[in-house]
């Protein structure tokens, strides 16, 4: 009998996943108490920070004689794309949803994937230990919305642990174990991959067919490059080595291999043909869908020497984010630097952070531009686009869910940003409203003002829809009377000159003072449409501090020396990092 169960946990954004894995690792005995810290496998130190999952991590547990791997995914709407790669190497999903809140935007959108993959769901009412749930609503909700039986549903706190034995019992009763293999090869799908310092690039993988054992030569399907195995192994959650992993498993396949570019998640190991046929013709696994790349910003090394290191670190940060996508490319204002393309605002910031924390980088981040269609070419950069045009743009289908009480003002956000009501109907007690929104109307600042509008209740999900033609105006800003090609941003002609305005007046708040007054102007094919100083200051900044304190007067000095690394020289001024991204956020 198969003891194999492998399942993920699939949730929005903040309803439990995380601590729900924490539980399920304490209650199986793969962590112990004393070692357990909270949202223990959210291991980069940003996830831990922010509380948020970025990262899918895959984990072994053994339970009542069965092998449970579970892996743990992200909720937010830029990460769909690590759900979707977690979806296919399961048979089952644990679906949390949160008791004080309800159904929300991701719920629908993970789950809806799960279902189309055919996978079994175990829906969970979590969070019940706090008084605000309630467990019978939500899971009416929830019987409504998709039809889950009351029999189904388990009542759980990841918080105290209630019910959680339940849902162990439930993934092994009703998660079906995986299909054995009968193929004459053995294929895995890499899901995931990293890079090691000892043992090169770790694939993680899921084995379909056969086995692989740490003597096997593998290929990879789509570089076609073999290598022999250098390790194998289990998540426990750390790398723990094995002799064999077979078909059903989790594990990974550590390769020693130091070219990052050989590996690509996504593909298909292949190990073990038939020697009567070594070149076998063995189809790749269905992964999943390739992502494209919506928001494009540059990313430029503040230091001009930075640069080979810069471009280490983007391969490096590929290998473990597959969805990373770079360009060489070259500002007047910053110098040699890279394109990248993101899935979201938020994913650039988090590349933008992990390089910093991962590889000691400080980098500058331009404003973020969707890719329009100029002239039957993609354009990525905004200062490739002339100062006005017809172009290309890419729409996006948003669903949004919220609560009765803020729908007007869900709706007046969408109609501010150009959107076009599609479909309305209630969940429950809540609306799910399907708007056509432009993607460059989401990119800079919708998701906060969705959140901050509806006191956090709102929640939302995109996908890319189509192109559609609009006039469109090239906003550039000067600085001390430099084009600054990195902050030039394009955007409908009509909420140009407002937006303009806001930008010189919040790069006036964010631009340390100098000794000598800098003109700021934002100015559209020459056309100057905004336009703020920023004096001077006066005194030394060291001069109201009390003579005696010299330990407190160098610690300043050092502040402003620190500081400056993180400025750009532009003409005579400095720029400093941070506001590049803060013009755009406006309120
Ligand atoms: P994720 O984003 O789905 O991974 O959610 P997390 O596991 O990070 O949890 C989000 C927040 O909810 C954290 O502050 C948790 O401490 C809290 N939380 C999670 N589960 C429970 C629960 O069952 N009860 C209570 N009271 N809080 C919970
Ligand atoms: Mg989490």
């Amino acid at each position: 009998m198969n003891k194999i169960r492998n399942f993920c946990i699939i949730a929005h954004i903040d309803h439990g996943k995380s601590t729900m894995a924490d539980r399920l690792l304490e209650l199986t005995g793969t962590v112990t108490k004393r070692d357990m810290q909270e949202q223990l496998l959210d291991s980069l130190d940003i996830e831990r920070e922010r509380g948020i999952t970025v990262k899918l991590t895959p984990v072994r547990m053994d339970w009542n004689g069965y092998i449970l791997n579970l892996i743990d995914t992200p909720g937010h709407v830029d990460f769909s794309y690590e759900v979707s790669r977690s979806l296919v190497s399961c048979e089952g999903a644990i679906l949390i949803v949160d008791a004080t809140q309800g159904i929300q935007a991701q719920t629908l959108s993970h789950l809806t994937q799960a279902l189309e993959l055919g996978l079994t769901v175990i829906p969970v009412l979590n969070k019940i230990d706090l008084p605000a749930s309630d467990p019978e609503r939500v899971a009416k909700e929830l019987s409504d919305t998709f039809g889950f039986l009351d029999s189904e549903m388990i009542f759980a706190s990841g918080k105290t642990g209630l019910g959680v034995d339940k849902i162990l019992e439930a993934i092994v009763a009703r998660v079906p174990p995986p299909r054995e293999s009968t193929a004459p090869y053995s294929r895995a799908l890499i899901f995931d991959s990293f890079y090691d310092t000892y043992k090169g690039v770790v694939c993680s993988v899921k084995v379909f067919d056969g086995e692989f054992s740490s003597s096997d030569m593998i290929r990879f399907n789509a570089t076609e490059a073999e290598v022999s195995i250098l390790e194998i192994g289990y998540f426990k959650p750390k790398m723990v080595k094995s002799d064999l992993i077979k078909s059903g498993e989790v594990g990974y396949i550590a390769t020693g291999l130091k070219d990052v570019g050989l590996c690509r998640v996504g593909d298909t190991v292949i190990a073990r043909v038939p020697e009567t046929d070594p070149h076998m013709k063995v189809e790749p696994l269905v992964g999943y869908k390739e992502m494209k790349p919506m928001v494009f910003t540059g990313l430029y090394p503040i230091s001009a020497d930075d640069f080979p290191d810069l471009k280490d670190a983007l391969y490096k940060l590929k290998l473990n984010d597959s969805s990373l996508d770079f360009v060489e490319e070259t500002s007047q204002a910053l110098g040699h630097g890279f394109r990248c393309g993101f899935l979201g605002l938020l994913h650039a910031e988090i590349t933008h952070e992990r390089l910093e924390r991962e590889f000691g980088m400080s980098v500058i981040v331009t404003t973020p531009s969707v890719g329009y269609i100029f002239d039957g070419h993609e354009i990525k950069n905004p200062s490739d686009i002339p100062s006005s045009a017809t172009v290309l743009e890419p729409w996006t289908r948003v669903s949004l869910i919220s609560p009765e009480g803020y729908v007007g003002t869900v709706m007046q956000l969408c109609q501010e940003h150009r959107g076009i009501l599609k479909e309305q109907m209630y969940i429950g007690q809540q609306v799910k409203l399907i708007y056509e929104i432009p993607l460059s109307e989401l990119v800079v600042n919708f998701y906060d003002q969705l959140k901050s509008g509806t006191s956090g209740y709102a929640s939302m999900d995109y996908e890319p829809i189509d192109f559609r033609e609009v006039e469109i105006v090239r906003l550039d800003i000067l600085v001390g009377g430099e084009l600054v090609d990195a902050l030039s941003y394009v955007l409908v002609k009509s909420k140009a000159e407002s937006f303009g305005r806001s930008m010189v007046s919040k790069l006036k708040d964010v631009l340390p003072r100098q000794n000598f007054s800098i003109a700021l102007q934002a100015a559209i094919g020459g056309k100057i449409v905004a336009r703020e100083t920023i004096a001077p200051y006066r005194k030394d900044v060291t001069a109201k501090l009390y003579g005696g304190d010299v330990t407190r007067k160098n610690k300043l000095l050092d502040k402003q020396k620190e500081g400056k690394k993180k400025m750009k020289e532009i003409g005579r001024v400095s720029i400093p990092q941070e506001a590049f991204l803060k013009v755009l956020r406006l309120d």
